[in-house]
């Protein structure tokens, strides 16, 4: 079925993936489906569309088109990128165990100890950017790797390969959140991922106006498995989201151009800087997984985190007060530019301790880097850091 997007490079793929004017008026756009049943022929017999939280054909286009730009067979829509994670861990039982990176997204890192620990589900965070380590973490109960890469937020790289190696012999299945490099960037399924997730919210909406999650696989029996937890629990998106994040995956070739571009120059600019102690993106050579990097990713994205040399609370909060153009908010992936304290805004949820256990200190601060003219947000960051 998707066999002629094979050939094509990723934003072709990204304009018309998914994409098939509507039958009865030729629209070229999918239209906004805003239905919550079909009329049925005579009992059972109807056109594959029987009540809307199992198919939409809105969602149906969107799901088509996140498989064809995952390299994947199958795509599946949520309502939210937690509501797809939590989907994923709906696969297992009480006693399983899922070792999983110990700098990720703080809303994941809550659902897993603060929801599905309640449920005799065991969690083993480690540092995956070493595969030993999570080979090293296998007991006869684990059922499950979860990784993140770049991770949020402090860009930390796992070698996706390296890690599908050992998924692989051990017959674990292997999760990828691709949020933050986005398709564009990095394919996880084509370096032996099982299940690439998505916080659709970012990167692939783009423009900061939904909120949505998907999951992409090639597995038969997984899709079947995952198809049935999203009905069957519900966390679906609506028509209107879905046709949000279906227009937003058209630009995504030439917007993550524009992050990176941009990404690329501030990541510089701010190393250089006088007053920044320290700059974390993987694009540069001296950054741990800047080969990792280099090998799965096509480029090195919009998201960068920094400290300043004065790391006290109070010079933090100067700053992130100052900024015009960088809007202060948590989320990201969006054409504008946001700037973002993770201590107490996106990982406010993971203990202080256990933040700076894993060298997520107090005085981070984390840009998602918009496409804005590059001269005008350094401007914009200068003045605000003095
Ligand atoms: C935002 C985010 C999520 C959660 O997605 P929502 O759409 O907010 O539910 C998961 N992983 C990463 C890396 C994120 O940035």
């Amino acid at each position: 079925m998707f066999t002629q997007y094979n050939s094509m490079k990723p934003a072709t793929q990204f304009i018309h993936a998914g994409a098939h004017p509507d039958p009865t008026t030729g629209a070229i756009m999918t239209p906004i489906f805003q239905t919550s049943t079909y009329v049925q022929e005579a009992p059972a017999t109807h056109k594959g569309y029987e009540y809307a939280r199992s198919q939409n054909p809105t969602r149906t286009a969107l799901e088509e088109a996140l498989a064809i730009i995952e390299h994947g067979k199958f795509g599946l829509a949520f309502s939210s990128g937690v509501a797809a994670t939590d989907a994923v861990i709906k696969l297992l039982n009480p006693g399983d165990e899922v070792i999983c990176a110990n700098d990720m997204y703080g809303g994941t890192y809550r659902l897993f100890t603060k929801v599905f620990e309640r449920f005799g589900i065991v969690f083993k965070p480690v540092d995956t950017t070493n595969a030993e380590h999570v080979a090293a973490t296998i007991t006869a109960n684990t059922k499950l790797v979860w990784l993140e890469t770049p991770t949020n937020p402090l860009m930390n790289i796992t070698d996706i390969q390296a890690v599908a190696a050992i998924t692989k012999k051990h017959n674990l299945i292997l999760v990828v959140d691709n949020t933050f490099a986005s398709p564009a960037l990095q394919n996880p399924l084509d370096l032996g991922a099982d299940i690439v997730m998505h916080s659709a919210t970012k990167y692939l909406g783009g423009h900061s106006d939904v909120i949505q999650g998907a999951l992409v696989m090639n597995s038969a029996e997984l899709r079947e498995k995952l198809y049935f937890i999203q009905k069957s629990c519900g966390a679906v998106p609506g028509p209107m989201d879905c046709f949000l994040v279906l227009r937003g995956i058209k630009t995504l070739g030439v917007r993550m151009k524009a992050h990176c571009e941009n990404g690329a120059i501030i990541a510089h600019w701010l190393r250089n800087h006088p007053k920044v102690a320290k700059v974390y993106w993987p694009g540069f050579e001296d950054h741990p997984g800047h080969a990792a990097a280099k090998k799965q990713m096509r480029d090195f994205g919009g998201m960068i985190s920094f400290e300043l040399k004065n790391d006290s609370v109070d010079e933090v909060k100067r700053v992130l007060s100052k900024t015009h153009l960088f809007s202060l908010a948590e989320s990201l992936g969006g054409v504008e530019s946001l700037i973002n304290h993770p201590a107490s805004m996106t990982h406010a949820s993971i203990p202080r301790e256990e933040r700076l256990k894993n060298g997520l200190r107090d005085s981070l601060i984390r840009l998602s880097v918009g496409i804005e003219d590059a001269e005008d947000l350094i401007h914009d960051l200068d003045q605000a850091i003095g």
